[in-house]
């Protein structure tokens, strides 16, 4: 089988060192016969720029990195997201939710705390029952709304799942860590884990190759793919890059970046050697 592998930035700023990993740890596991794929994950319009784009495609060709045209754009992909969330609307496993943040955290200061998820604390459902006719009353009136999935009723129906990491082995799928995730949100028709596992599932995908920080939205992936009926493809989780300090580099870390290696006179080879990958792609 040719592996699909692929490499999927969000150009909401320069890629770093720890990003350049992950892209060269994707082309690798693609192999010399595989297939490798660049995907932008651009539906928070909020936070991503043109700019960032045309930056993350120019790093990448100077690291000597080659991917298959065309470059999919998550911003394009909309129309799919909605289908499916119109799909899991209609099995009653998604609900509007109106809080904000702000109302979010009161809510669980006002019980006392809440379970903590691996991403902080989770949604404490404050309108997971809220009656059918205030939550249409409250669309109706233009009110901003996320779409959140109801995480107990769909990992009942899904029953128990696994997924497999090459690394890792076989895992058990444990998404009730995450609580009620959002698939829509407020300001975007899709959500990180709604697009990146339709849009894995589309492109072919054989192996998910990520940090393993996402190692728990992993078991959230695994879940849609159930109950969209979708393709599994097997994951390889990798370790992160950290700084001189041991600290995980981050988009804030301006001297990590491709951009400013680049310009301090460091070679493709040596920024390649950086991010771990030493000798010729
Ligand atoms: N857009 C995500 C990120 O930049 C991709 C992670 C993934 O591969 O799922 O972190």
């Amino acid at each position: 089988m040719k592996e699909v592998t692929r490499f999927a930035p969000s150009p909401t700023g320069l890629l770093h060192l720890g990003h350049a990993h992950s892209a060269l740890f994707a082309k690798k596991a693609a192999g010399p016969q595989g297939r490798f794929l660049l995907r932008i994950e651009d539906i928070d319009l909020g936070r991503c720029r043109p700019e960032f784009e045309t930056a993350i495609l120019e790093d990448l060709a100077w690291l000597g990195l080659t991917w298959e045209e065309p470059v999919l754009r998550q911003s394009e992909r909309l129309p799919l997201y909605q289908a499916a969330l119109e799909r899991l609307s209609g099995e009653g496993l998604i609900y509007p939710c109106f809080c904000t943040r702000k109302e979010i955290e009161a809510e669980i200061a006002a019980a006392g705390g809440a379970p903590q998820g691996p991403e902080g604390p989770l949604y404490p459902g404050t309108c997971r029952h809220l009656p059918k006719e205030e939550t249409r009353e409250r669309i109706a009136a233009g009110e901003a709304h996320a779409l959140r999935l109801d995480m107990a009723e769909a990992a009942r129906r899904a029953g128990p799942l696994t997924w497999r990491d090459r690394k890792l082995g076989e895992m058990k799928a444990e998404p009730e860590a995450l609580g009620d995730v959002v698939l829509s949100r407020k300001d975007a028709p899709g959500s990180y884990h709604l697009a990146v596992t339709l849009d894995d599932a589309a492109q072919g995908v054989t192996l998910v190759t990520r940090g393993e920080d996402l190692i728990p939205a992993t078991s959230v992936h695994r879940l849609l793919q159930a109950l969209l009926d979708l393709p599994l493809p097997e994951w390889l989780h990798h370790g992160l890059l950290l700084d001189d300090e041991g600290r995980r580099l981050a988009k804030r870390d301006k001297a990590a970046t491709l951009a400013a290696l680049r310009q301090a006179g460091v070679t493709p080879e040596e920024a390649r050697a950086k991010a771990g990958f030493p000798g010729p792609l």
